[in-house]
């Protein structure tokens, strides 16, 4: 194969393996990324947000029971029921048992609003006077007509500086169930907004409440979405329009939305008690940091293993070249250059010294007798003594100088730079070198001589006419006697 293809072939391979290996580990790489982000999804979806969700809803009722067990107490307390009954004489009675219960229920404000009078009590003093047609007191026409003992009730109360309060309202009753009014106490948020704040410290998700009609009603300390504070509509927050679009009024359930070009996932749950829903949420982006840098490890470890197959790969490829080039132009028996190679090197020598206008000198070698040798100690004898014999060659030689095995026992020398004489000395130097060794194999020794065909180089000449006329003189040097030297001018067309 040219060498140009075999290195195509090999660069085609490589890009082949790169390409398999490559697409084969992003492939799993990609597989294993997005199985465990679908199972971090999964997990946040139905198990984390909703567990949220369920500790956040039992706390707040936790909270609720207390107040609850507060008001109950105060609604069936017979100081107030006979207080009321004998005519609510003396509203300091009443005030002072407000502020005992306030007292010793820290964190709770509490109060009475009497039907006879309609008079709203708490532990200040008189507040005002109930007035069922103002929006503000329709919670009392509401309390008198509900079956259930009590509710809470989520409102501002303006004995607190229009603080957002959790009222527990319970209908107070004579003995004959007849409705004498409404007594209870109101919680401030603030608890509940510590346990908000708790919750997404510890757990990373933002906690919040929200009306039926999307408006945001308690918050953590740091306000709800994009930091809204209560009072703000979830349609008038920009970031949340995806979210708004899919859910225009609040509805229980596990969704996931895009915001701000992250993706959330949304837990909503509703209270009953409080007529709110409970939304929790969680940006995915942290929860997938971890799996986007085993993605990032992963992709690097295979790059890593790519390249090292690859190198090996590429060295074993040119090792295996490096082989099949070496079959290729070398002599199995005496791995000198075979003809294929000294085709190739000679004709560029004969155009650099045509080039250079430089002197070469070509010198046909042909062991005498060879027949002989081989009939006498065996072919395997002779094929050692062309082993030896191709190493004094080289031993003879330049490194500039071409030498291959021409075939049989003829060697071919291309000797560069140098003039028909001195190529001449050159050949009688190994003439007599070869005349003097002793060639061995297994325990026997034997002597051989050559006989040396000389020409030089002429204007004209391709390596087919300088090999012939080389031949020439060899043929001289067989038929006069052998063991010797003889050189073959250029004929006249070649001069
Ligand atoms: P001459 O002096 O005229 O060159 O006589 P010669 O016997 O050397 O010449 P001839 O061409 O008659 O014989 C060449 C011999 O070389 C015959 C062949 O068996 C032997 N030969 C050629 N190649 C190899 C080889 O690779 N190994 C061995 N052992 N012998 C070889
Ligand atoms: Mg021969
Ligand atoms: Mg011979």
């Amino acid at each position: 194969m040219p060498l140009r293809s075999a290195l195509f072939s090999q660069r085609s391979l490589l890009l082949t393996l790169l390409l398999l290996l490559g697409c084969g580990f992003l492939a799993t790489s990609l597989v294993s990324y997005y199985a465990s982000r679908s199972a971090i999804r999964d997990g946040i979806i139905n198990t984390e947000l909703p567990l949220t969700s369920d500790t956040v809803y039992s706390e707040i009722q936790k909270d609720l029971i207390r107040p609850i067990v507060v008001s109950s107490m105060l609604a069936q307390n017979t100081l107030l029921r006979d207080w009321t009954l004998a005519g609510e004489h003396d509203p300091e009675v009443m005030t002072r048992y407000l502020s005992e219960v306030e007292r010793q229920q820290r964190a709770y404000t509490a109060f009475y609003v009497s039907e006879a009078s309609g008079i709203y009590y708490q532990a200040k003093g008189i507040l005002k006077k109930i007035d069922p047609s103002t929006p503000r007191d329709l919670w009392y026409a509401r309390v008198k007509q509900m079956q259930a003992p009590y509710e809470i009730n989520v409102d501002m109360d303006m004995a607190n500086k229009d603080r957002m309060t959790v009222f527990i309202n319970y209908k107070v009753l004579d003995e004959q169930n007849r409705f004498m009014g409404a007594a209870g106490v109101g919680l401030t948020v603030d608890a509940v907004v510590k346990l908000i704040d708790a919750y997404q410290l510890r757990y990373k998700r933002s906690v919040y409440f929200v009306d039926p009609r999307g408006q945001i009603v308690l918050t953590g300390s740091t306000g709800g979405p994009e930091g809204a504070r209560p009072g703000t509509t979830l349609q008038s927050i920009p970031s949340l329009a995806r979210l708004v679009e899919r859910m225009p009024i609040p509805s229980t359930g596990s969704r996931e939305y895009q915001r701000d070009d992250q993706l959330h996932f949304l837990n909503v749950r509703f209270i009953p008690e409080l007529d709110w829903y409970l939304f929790v949420e969680k940006p995915v982006g942290a929860s997938l940091d971890g799996v986007k840098q085993s993605l990032y490890l992963n992709l690097a470890i295979c790059a890593i293993i790519s390249a090292v197959v690859l190198a090996m790969i590429n060295g074993m490829v040119r090792r295996h070249q490096d082989g099949i080039q070496e079959l290729a132009t070398l002599d199995s028996l005496t791995h000198l250059h075979n003809r294929r190679a000294f085709d190739l090197l000679a004709a560029q020598a004969l155009l650099d010294a045509e080039r250079g206008a430089l002197p070469l000198t070509a010198v046909l070698i042909d062991l005498d007798h060879f027949k002989e040798l081989n009939d006498t100690h065996g072919h395997l004898a002779g094929d050692e003594v062309l082993r030896q014999f191709a190493r004094l060659l080289e031993g003879s030689l330049r490194q500039a100088d071409i030498l291959c095995r021409w075939g049989g026992e003829e060697f071919v020398v291309l000797l560069k730079d140098t003039e028909l004489a001195k190529g001449m000395a050159v050949a009688e130097k190994i003439r007599q070198r070869t005349e003097r060794s002793e060639f061995t194999f297994d325990a026997s020794r034997v002597s051989l001589t050559a006989s040396f065909g000389v020409t030089g180089l002429a204007s004209g000449d391709t390596l087919r006419s300088l090999i012939a006329r080389a031949d020439q003189a060899l043929y001289r040097a067989k038929q006069s006697g052998r063991n010797r030297v003889c050189s073959e001018p250029a004929s006249p067309e070649h001069a």
